[in-house]
């Protein structure tokens, strides 16, 4: 007992080692104890903080691309050297939140993949509107509404030109500088977990649906979102450039969506590889 006592107490390890002169009696529970203070050490020493990330990936780090309207930052990370380039949204509508805890997990699978994908992340693009609660930003402006888009129409809510607000300007000049090869976007409505897509996006919509449903959640795959969306980032990105944009709508509330977006992650990434991926969801509309 004494001795398992001293073991207990980390700073008295080192008292024991030199101690260690097996006798009869207490041989196999000295050489037990002395093996699990080796293993320790070595355990220390042998795992680095995150086993996944390619050591040429870290020194990834957080930076701000923009400010709000009410000054808050607008960070992003780019993540992984591929030739393949990803941006990730992780909320543009500050009273969907839902996706926002999924964001850090994210940023550790795009290390996994960065042998292929050069990813960048956005964690909020509406820091102003989730302080607020608000789906718009400070001004009462939707920033899913406020893109160079064909359909942009001036609004009350739209802004009275595309790109008038800080935070659209700054993810617009963040895309035209690392011109992703597909865009991600987190949201959540009532009638989610959905999947809405535009441009030529599909393999990689039934791939997020049907990886994401792993878990229970059934998600289905949505081509239109049933109402118009002028000047929204899909009309921009997706109908304009006939870019591939998924508008991932988490179900309203959802408390946890971390497990099933890192699947659906997974699956976007080795998407790309499938190129003749076929449809496995049926659109309802
Ligand atoms: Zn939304």
């Amino acid at each position: 007992m004494n001795a398992m006592k001293r073991c207990s107490v980390g700073r008295h390890q080192a008292e024991i080692v030199p101690r260690m002169t097996p006798s009869l009696s207490q041989g196999n529970l000295f050489r037990t104890l002395w093996l699990l203070t080796l293993a320790c050490v070595l355990c220390a020493c042998a795992s680095p903080p995150i086993a996944r990330e390619p050591a040429h990936h870290s020194s990834a780090a957080w930076r701000t691309i923009g400010a709000s309207v009410e000054g808050r930052p607008i960070d992003a990370i780019t993540v992984g050297g591929g030739p393949r380039r990803m941006l990730l949204i992780g909320g543009i509508h500050g009273d969907e939140r839902e996706g926002l805890g999924a964001v850090d997990r994210a940023v550790e699978i795009a290390h996994a993949h960065g042998h292929a994908w050069t990813t960048t992340i956005v964690r909020d693009m509406n820091p102003d509107g989730t302080a607020r609660g608000t789906r718009t930003n400070a001004r009462g402006i939707d920033l899913n509404r406020n893109w160079p888009a064909r359909n942009f129409k001036p609004g009350r809510a739209r802004g009275a030109q595309p790109l008038c607000e800080p935070e659209t300007l700054a993810v617009h000049a963040l895309i035209e500088d690392i011109r992703p090869s597909i865009v991600v976007v987190f949201h959540s409505m009532r009638s989610g977990p959905l999947v809405n897509f535009d441009g030529p996006a599909r393999a990689y919509a039934d791939a997020f649906a049907l990886a994401a449903s792993h878990d229970g959640a059934a998600w289905r795959v949505e081509p239109s979102m049933g109402y118009a969306t002028p000047g929204s980032l899909g009309s921009w990105f997706g109908i304009d450039q006939s870019l591939p944009i998924l508008t991932i709508e988490f179900r309203r509330g959802a408390r946890d969506v971390t497990d099933e977006t890192a699947r659906a992650l997974h699956a976007i990434y080795a998407a790309r590889r499938k190129e003749s991926l076929s449809s496995t969801h049926r659109a309802e509309r």
